[in-house]
């Protein structure tokens, strides 16, 4: 499926499973899922509190693995990863946001989003300069010297999308993440995204809210663990070729 002009898929789920305890306690939280997403996709992931959306972001966040079925990310098959192996590629592949913020207290916005790449081995200038440039992008320049507790909840979620980005992951995926603010901030969040989205990024939101989803591509319904409705609102573009060219490189 648009294998050519997109290149491999982002996130491949193939006929996935994940139970919980066993017998007549058993729990089947993720129940044969399917699912591709393509370079360049934004999706939203709907659906009532317990039909698996964590679950699976789980399983697609390399936090857990399935029980039974196959999950490649971009083109590595996490199965086959050993605990270590599948943090590495955590956190070189996937950029997380969560609904509240997980920010490192007491830490300006410029250490926490400077974090991601101690680990990735980035030398303290560099580091430095990308995590300057994450937050101008993001907005926050003139409080990069902020702590957490100096920032809004607004300010605090975009302190961690400069933080999911600056290592210019294949993939963003996010967890309730306009679920702690208000809808100002909302707005600033979406638009956010929605830049990304523009520039070419990957993009995995789960959200209950109607209005979040609105900004996606494509909407996915989650029932009972499995997918019962799977929309696209709008067509994923070719990735923009300088992104295409560090995507590459970093694999
Ligand atoms: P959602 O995020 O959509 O609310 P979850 O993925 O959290 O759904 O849960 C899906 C189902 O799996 C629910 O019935 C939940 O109770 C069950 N479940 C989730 N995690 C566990 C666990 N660690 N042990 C047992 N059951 C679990
Ligand atoms: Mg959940």
């Amino acid at each position: 499926m648009n294998t050519n002009r997109l290149g491999r898929p982002v996130i491949d789920l193939r006929g996935v499973f994940k139970t919980y305890g066993e017998g007549e306690a058993v729990v089947h939280a993720v129940d044969g899922v399917d699912l591709t997403v393509e370079r360049g996709d934004y999706v939203a992931v709907m659906g009532a509190s317990g039909s698996g959306k964590s679950t699976l972001m789980n399983i697609i966040g390399c936090l857990d693995v399935p029980t039974k079925g196959s999950y490649r990310l971009d083109g590595v098959e996490v199965r086959l990863l050993n605990d270590q192996q599948q943090s590495k590629i955590r956190n070189r592949k996937i950029g997380f946001v969560f609904q509240n913020f997980n920010l490192i207290a007491r830490t300006t916005a410029l250490s926490n989003v400077e974090l991601p790449m101690a680990y990735a081995g980035v030398s303290g200038r560099e580091r430095r300069r990308r995590a300057l440039a994450a937050l101008d992008l993001v907005g926050l320049a003139p409080r990069v010297d902020h702590t957490s507790a100096e920032l809004s909840g607004g300010q605090q979620q975009r302190v961690a999308i400069a933080r999911a980005i600056v290592t210019e992951p294949v993939l963003l995926l996010a967890d309730e993440p306009t679920g702690a603010l208000d809808s100002h901030s909302t707005d600033e969040v979406l638009d956010l995204f929605d830049n990304l989205s523009a520039a070419g990024r990957t993009l995995v939101v789960i959200t209950h809210e109607e209005e979040v989803a609105s900004h996606a591509k494509r909407v996915i319904k989650m029932r009972d663990g499995m997918i019962s409705s799977d929309r696209r609102l709008v067509a994923v573009a070719a990735p923009p070729p300088r992104l295409r060219q560090t995507t590459g490189r970093a694999s």
